[in-house]
């Protein structure tokens, strides 16, 4: 029997969930989340982890009920060693983390509660206004506008509108004028600062301030999550306003990739303010040739190259020489050679030093760049290890200038194209500003994962060969930088999208006037 871990997530932003939480999420076998979990958080995860989306969403008339979701985790728990229920903000606060501990004690598994950032806490933090301040407020409530509201509350309220101080609203987004109107007609001035923080510590962040008595009026429509916000402090929201904002901040974009880790362009992206989605899933299980890696290495008699063709090859032929007893010793005087940024990454990480990095796949590339490190090739030995079924070009480009090539597929990829009814209600509620391409197995992915592009979109492609794969694929003709490879896209991308209008509503801050 194994441990249940009642995680949480955080307020949105992915790097305000706690370090224990994410240690967590690394070692998780099976991660059961919520809706409002970011996509991000969910990348920790091993790619072997059996990741369970729980969550309800807006418009969805099928979802899982508190008791499923309470014996799902108690099944989980007995047939897994780590389970991670990760919920959005605390557990403990509006997310129902209490009934689950009870469910867990009452099956006698054993749990941890690991707390998180809640959204009234890390939200109001990203808006600039303190939950307290010295001679402004001293108390702060948080409230839930959804349960029972009139009836059996009716007290409750009253006592709010009389206590003063600071008083947060969970779950009142579509509730605003009832909540704020209430608290007027109980007695707090309709004078009194008000905010609402929509999609809070988020890129698509929205601010609007106003007082109780027209903050409904100009919060006007709403697309994410939010929060309400009553008392003094609220004004405060305007000064303290800190949050730099990135120019690709209310855009969506949507990067294809084909493998699993999170792609540098995504990561660009977001650094630059957009809100990201990864489409589709890679998981990578171990491939076909995972154990033939001590021998294969031993076979170079310490010449030669290795070549990783990606961050998972990298993994698993770790993997393989700590199962066979081995570390980086065994691969002494071997050149250790890296294609991709993700592949380059992940040898730091393992604690490798590669002697030779490249971004290109290109067999004319990789053969041109590998003679001018390492001399002729000619009779020289390279192991070629793959992540993946991709085709042999490149071993046979090798070949073709003397080498003696051997290679290893220690990695398959399998596709999972979870989320894609998610997205195509993004692109239905047009709300997808691009597609970015990063390559044309990445084009593949995309089209195998079950996503169908309508014609209107955006589409950015890294470069021709990939635009030509883009349409022989029936996607919508694609745009190619002027200048090629990710930084060219990354370019071209922010070029245009600064540049062009918002089609969706207005999703960029909205603070007072
Ligand atoms: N356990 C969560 C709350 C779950 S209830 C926590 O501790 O934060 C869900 C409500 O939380 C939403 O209706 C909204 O009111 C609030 N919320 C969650 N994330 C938010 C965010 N990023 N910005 C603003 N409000 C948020």
């Amino acid at each position: 029997m194994g441990t249940a871990y009642l995680v949480g997530a955080g307020p949105g932003d992915p790097k305000l969930i706690t370090r224990r939480g994410e240690e967590l999420l690394r070692r998780a076998d099976v991660v059961l989340h919520d809706a409002l979990v970011d996509q991000e958080l969910l990348a920790l995860a091993s790619p072997h982890a059996e990741i369970i989306d729980v969550g309800r969403r807006a418009g969805e008339t099928r979802w899982l009920t508190q008791e499923r979701i309470n014996r799902l985790l108690v099944q989980l728990a007995r047939r897994h060693r780590v389970v991670v229920r990760l919920k959005g903000g605390d557990p403990l606060v509006f997310g129902r983390g209490g009934e689950e501990a009870l469910a867990l004690k009452q099956a006698g598994i054993p749990f941890e509660i690991v707390p998180g950032v809640t959204a009234g806490v890390g939200a109001l933090a990203y808006a600039g206004i303190p939950l307290t301040h010295r001679g402004v407020a001293a108390t702060v409530a948080f409230v839930t506008a959804h349960d029972r509201v009139e009836s059996v509350d009716k007290e409750l309220w009253r006592h709010l509108a009389e206590l003063g101080g600071t008083v947060v609203v969970y779950m009142g987004a579509g509730r605003i004028r009832e909540v704020t109107d209430r608290l007027v007609r109980l007695g707090r001035s309709a004078d009194t600062p008000a905010a609402v923080v929509e999609s809070g510590t988020l890129p698509r962040q929205r601010v609007v301030l106003g007082t109780l008595g027209d903050v409904a009026d100009r919060s006007g429509e709403r697309s994410g999550p939010a929060l309400i916000v009553v008392g003094e402090v609220a004004r405060f929201g305007e000064q303290i306003d800190w949050l730099q904002r990135g120019p690709l901040v209310g855009r969506s974009v949507l990067v294809a990739r084909a493998r699993p880790q999170r792609s540098w362009i995504a990561g660009r992206l977001r650094e630059l303010g957009a809100s990201v989605v990864e489409f589709p899933t890679i998981r990578a299980h171990a491939g076909p040739d995972a154990d033939a890696v001590p021998e294969a290495v031993a076979r170079q008699g310490g010449r030669g190259a290795v070549v990783f063709t990606g961050a998972a090859a990298v993994a698993a032929s770790t993997r393989a020489l700590r199962r066979g007893g081995l570390d980086a010793r065994a691969l002494a005087g071997l050149q250790l050679v890296a294609i991709g940024r993700e592949t380059i990454a992940a040898l730091r990480r393992a604690g490798l030093r590669r002697d030779v990095a490249l971004r290109s796949y290109l067999p004319i590339r990789v053969t041109a760049v590998l003679t001018r490190a390492l001399g002729p090739l000619d009779g020289l030995p390279v192991l070629l290890v793959r992540d993946g079924e991709e085709p042999s070009a490149l071993a046979a480009g090798l070949t073709a200038a003397g080498a003696r090539v051997a290679q290893l597929q220690v990695a398959n990829r399998t596709i999972d194209g979870r989320g894609c009814r998610h997205i195509e209600r993004l692109i239905a509620a047009r709300q997808l500003d691009a597609v970015v391409l990063p390559s044309s197995s990445a084009a593949e992915a995309l089209v195998s994962g079950g996503l169908s592009l309508p014609s209107g979109l955006r589409v950015f492609a890294i470069g021709p060969a990939t635009a030509a794969t883009a349409a022989r694929l029936g996607l919508p003709t694609a745009r190619v930088p002027q200048s090629s490879g990710a930084d060219g896209l990354i370019a071209d991308v922010l070029g245009v999208l600064t540049t062009t209008a918002v089609v969706a509503p207005p999703r960029a801050s909205a603070s007072s006037d």
